[in-house]
């Protein structure tokens, strides 16, 4: 038995039966956040640009993804990271729970990026010091679950970390591409690069520089199709 399944079937024991998020008790064993909950979290929504997912306040080119690399076609998030989502998304991340996973991934059914041919999901990997600290990596556990959920095998191997990027809440889009350049490296092509599509998974989407800076890496090793998938998105108080 892998060791998350043996972690999640200690919380099942050790947790009672009440929502992660606000205590309330639940009736279905099979969540871990109560549908009241659940139904705060607030869909991100079309109209978008197409690619990155952003609604558009205005007409014209996307700043947001214009220096995105060609393979990275699209990046949907399913929910936006306001007060509804983000005591989920902490729980994820800080919490020591990452069976709310689970959760999250339910509530990212729409944004399942189409793929015919062979997959995989790559979550956002940590490096190694952030790794050891938290436990876990919580990319990591969203992806797990969406693998269960969309049938698609998750690949951890394959994206490596090199450092630890600075928090970027505080920085601009510019800065945070400055910022998360080179902090990616593929460490072996163990699939046929060109004909796998890779979903990239994080758990929050800010600028999209992280997921555009992993799929700089992947390009550069042959990867072709590449989409990104994050449970949350969170706006851009200066993006107009
Ligand atoms: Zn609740
Ligand atoms: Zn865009």
């Amino acid at each position: 038995m892998p060791l998350s399944s043996v972690r999640s079937a200690v919380e099942r024991l050790l947790l009672p039966a009440e929502c992660l998020l606000c205590h309330a008790l639940l009736t279905d064993s099979d969540s871990i956040v109560c549908p009241v909950c659940r139904h705060r979290w607030r869909a991100v929504r079309p109209p978008w640009c197409e690619r990155c997912g952003q609604p558009e306040p205005s007409f014209g080119p996307c700043r947001l993804c214009a220096a995105w690399p060609t393979a990275l076609k699209a990046a949907r998030s399913a929910v936006w990271l306001d007060d509804g989502a983000r005591p989920a998304v902490h729980a994820l991340k800080y919490g020591g729970l990452p069976r709310i996973a689970d959760d999250l991934a339910a509530g990212m059914n729409t944004s399942r990026p189409p793929a015919d041919g062979p997959a995989v999901l790559i979550p956002i990997p940590l490096a190694t010091g952030r790794l050891r600290e938290r436990g876990y990596n919580q990319s990591e556990a969203l992806a797990r679950a969406l693998a269960r959920r969309w049938r698609i095998p998750v690949t951890v191997d394959l994206l490596a970390r090199t450092r630890e990027t600075p928090t970027q809440t505080a920085l601009t889009p510019g800065t945070r591409l400055a910022n998360v350049a080179g902090a990616f490296d593929v460490r072996h092509a163990a699939c046929d690069m060109p004909h796998v599509t890779i979903v990239l998974v994080d758990d929050v989407f800010t600028t999209g520089a992280t997921l555009a800076e992993a799929a700089r890496a992947l390009e550069q090793a042959g990867a072709m199709r590449i989409y990104g998938v994050t449970f949350a998105r969170a706006a851009i108080p200066d993006f107009t």
